[in-house]
């Protein structure tokens, strides 16, 4: 069992196994939760307690690389599991809050084409401990900004690993802090997970990856639109939004060309605003960075801003979504690529 994947009741469990009072629990999940603290700084344990804990209950990740860029508001950093998975995780800082965006897979299986991470393959799912220490992990280069959002934008599809995915989801939220609607769970759309997701027990933001205004476009991009369609995942999104009362996000990776014409732009409008959905709709302008496996260019600021102004047309909200740690291989689908070659 590793640190951050350890239950509550386990921990009391292991603590009066060896003779601890029963308070010394309370102790050590306020110092690793409450107060984000690495173990060896939770000086309220004695210094042999916090030795014996070490080694029965050691960190899941190594870490590898750490880069900063932007800056020095962009940090990233590649860790390896016990057997050798590559995890990144990418921490970005504004002046007002600061995000975290976490890998939920190493690697991932859904051979998004446009993906560095889909272009690389599936190695495996990671565990709830692995997941959760991503962020804490974040928190400790610096204690002085809390970390208050966590995003599941790094490697790998989050509904591809619903169990630990949302178990850790509860850890982040109950024994972080971190409150419901700051996480948020993006999905390449997984339809019959994000049914289930709407029965969760926590409200979080759902983004869904659309990419795409019609079948034909989206299933060149997005392999698995051929199994849960533009239709099927729309529905799933509205049923969200009708349960949870939380506005979903459409993610849209912008390539020259190939999504982002002014034909897309009006097709998208009347898609997000007719039958299929009909909600209010945010869209996430993603600029596309490009990737080693994909001949394609990214569009330029002017498609961007034409794009966008076509999809307000109709009543979409719209931003664009402004590139982070674009000179460390940290933006958006770049995870991973540059460490394996
Ligand atoms: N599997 C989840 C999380 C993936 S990463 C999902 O598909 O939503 C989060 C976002 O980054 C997704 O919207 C994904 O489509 C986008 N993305 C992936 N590769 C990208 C690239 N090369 N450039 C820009 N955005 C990319």
């Amino acid at each position: 069992m590793n640190r951050y994947g350890v239950s509550r009741p386990d921990l009391t469990q292991l603590l009066a196994g060896w003779g601890e009072p029963r308070y010394r629990a309370d102790q050590v999940w306020e110092g690793l939760y409450g107060q984000r603290l690495p173990l060896e700084a939770i000086t309220n344990l004695p210094k042999e307690l916090r030795a014996r804990l070490d080694d029965a209950l050691p960190l899941a990740l190594t870490e590898q690389a750490h880069q900063t860029g932007d800056a020095g508001m962009t940090s990233k950093w590649l860790w390896t599991g016990g057997d050798g998975a590559q995890v990144e995780t990418v921490l970005m800082r504004y002046p007002d809050r600061a995000t975290v965006c976490v890998s939920s897979q190493a690697g991932c299986a859904m051979a998004c084409t446009f993906c560095a991470t889909g272009q690389a393959g599936f190695e495996r799912h990671l565990d709830v401990g692995e997941i959760v220490e991503q962020v804490v992990r974040a928190q400790w280069e610096r204690p002085d900004q809390r970390v208050g959002n966590v995003v599941f934008m790094g490697m790998g599809e989050p509904l591809a690993n619903e169990e630990p995915v949302f178990a850790a989801v509860e850890r982040i939220h109950d024994d972080l802090g971190i409150s419901a609607r700051q996480i948020t769970v993006s999905t390449v759309g997984v339809a019959p997970a994000m049914r289930r997701m709407a029965s969760f027990r926590l409200p979080v933001t759902l983004a869904v990856s659309l990419h795409a205004p019609d079948d034909d476009v989206r299933s060149e991009l997005v392999p698995l639109n051929r199994r849960y369609p533009l239709a099927d995942v729309l529905d799933a999104a509205r049923g969200y939004l009708a349960v949870k009362g939380r506005r979903v996000t459409f993610e849209y990776v912008m390539l020259a060309g190939v999504n982002d014409t002014t034909a897309h732009a009006d097709a998208l409008g009347r898609l997000l605003t007719g039958p299929a959905y009909g909600r209010p709709a945010h869209v996430n302008l993603i600029p596309y960075n490009p990737t080693a496996g994909l001949d394609a260019s990214a569009s330029g600021q002017h498609a961007l801003a034409g794009f966008a102004a076509v999809l307000e047309r109709p009543g979409v909200t719209v931003t664009i979504r402004k590139n982070r740690g674009i000179e460390i291989d940290a933006a958006c689908g770049q995870l991973r690529a540059r460490a394996r070659q």
